[in-house]
């Protein structure tokens, strides 16, 4: 017997039709001789619908009432999930967050899991029942309703599993798994059958939207091997675990895209030494996440430096950077550049293999993409390109490493 924790997200409990579907399959893997855990997020667009009814009540709605409101949205799926095994004959019963007895600390709307106590998850399991979670959300020791930061129910399964020691932790969704590149934009691209956490992480954070980052990372610290698949078949999906040697054989194992990327280039820096600090402090006390970073010395002895960031930070680096560049010197001034995408190369194998970052412009060049900002990392090599030329590039590249074939 196997102790299984299923997680379903929004698009996958989106009708009431899915949500039997859910039922009927939880159900079928009980029947299998398993005990079954449920993670579920709300119904799909019901969380932008009350962040949407919160904010035309007011311009800034307090984080706890949004906390408030916004955790409903997972009890009314818990709940009509357990009322759709019971209307099929099973037995189910839902907790909340912190029925689960999942403890949390921290900020209002992105609270952290400090602990997780599942001793009612226990009890209800050897009870028969089929137990139903609430994704996204936990209590604090003093009785305040957290959630966890959007796609936070993916926080919840992984916890979850490492909490009740589950033998693994599925993670159901609207596609088969992770592709080697987004199938809509590299039509033969295929489903990577195994990934390690590093790589997972990687490609969670440079475009594949697959999985919440920190959610990987979790599963890293605890060891939980889950599985990405797709709630609407039952093809295999993609195993994450830890990295093994036949991994290594590949240099390359996937293409991830990111669009809406911008850029800020601040010029003409004729301060001391410490600009660098000067500017990332003002960025960062803007809560502004920036992403690639390049410094130069222009040969009139003048510095540069320039960032990228989402296109929706834009406005707020512009603004944030006004405010030091008095201070940067006389001529420093700001550029920016928006509709640029990034395109990343992911694979353990990058650490024993040599030449990758070679064949990746090789392949832009040859088709005449023009590629602009750098950033690599042990196990990845990303490029910014022209928004426009973003799937011509990840096309070019994900044939250059012949992604499409079986391995
Ligand atoms: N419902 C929440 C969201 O949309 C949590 C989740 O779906 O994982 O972010
Ligand atoms: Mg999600």
């Amino acid at each position: 017997m196997a102790l299984i924790v299923q997680k379903y997200g929004g698009s996958s409990v989106g009708t009431i039709d899915r949500i039997r579907n859910v039922a009927r399959r939880l159900m079928d893997t009980q029947a299998g001789g398993n005990e079954v855990v449920a993670v579920v997020s709300a119904m799909s667009g019901i969380t932008d619908k009350l962040i949407g009814l919160a904010h035309q009540v007011m311009d800034d709605p307090p984080e706890r009432e949004l906390d408030m409101l916004v955790s409903t949205g997972e009890q009314q799926s818990v709940a009509l999930l357990c009322m759709a095994i019971a209307d099929m004959g099973g037995k189910a019963v839902s907790f909340t967050g912190a029925q689960a007895g999942i403890c949390t600390y921290g900020s209002h709307t992105r609270g952290r899991i400090e602990s997780i106590a599942p001793a009612r998850i226990i009890t209800a399991l050897q009870e028969g029942n089929i137990v139903v979670c609430a994704g996204f959300q936990g209590m604090t020791p003093g009785g305040e309703i957290h959630t966890l930061g959007r796609g936070g129910s993916d926080l919840s399964a992984i916890a979850l599993a490492a909490a009740v020691k589950a033998d693994i932790c599925q993670i159901y969704t609207d596609v088969d798994g992770v592709y080697t590149c987004d199938p809509r934009v590299v039509k033969n691209a295929r489903k990577i059958p195994v990934l390690s956490y590093e790589e997972m992480l990687e490609m969670a954070s440079s475009g594949s939207k697959v999985m919440q980052a920190r959610s990987v990372e979790l599963a890293k610290k605890f060891g939980v091997i889950f599985e990405v698949r797709n709630s609407m078949n039952n093809n295999p999906g993609t195993i994450v675990q830890e990295e093994n040697h036949a991994m290594e054989s590949l240099a390359v194992r996937g293409v991830s895209i990111e669009r809406n990327q911008a850029r800020v280039t601040v010029s003409g820096i004729t301060a001391p030494v410490a600009y660098t600090a000067l500017i990332l402090t003002a960025l960062a006390e803007a809560e502004i996440n920036i992403d690639m970073i390049v410094a130069n010395t222009a040969h009139d002895g003048k510095a540069r430096q320039s960032f990228t960031m989402n296109m929706n930070e834009l406005g707020a680096a512009q603004a944030a950077l006004k405010n030091v560049l008095p201070q940067l010197g006389a001529e420093a001034r700001l550029e920016t550049e928006a509709g640029l995408a990034k395109l990343s190369v992911v694979g353990v194998g990058m650490r024993s293999n040599s030449g990758v970052a070679a064949t990746v412009f090789r392949a832009l060049a040859d088709a005449g993409i023009p590629t602009g900002m750098i950033a690599t990392s042990e196990i990845r090599i990303s490029t910014t390109v022209e928004a426009s030329d973003i799937e011509e590039a990840a096309r070019v590249v994900h044939e250059a490493f012949h992604l499409e074939r079986e391995n």
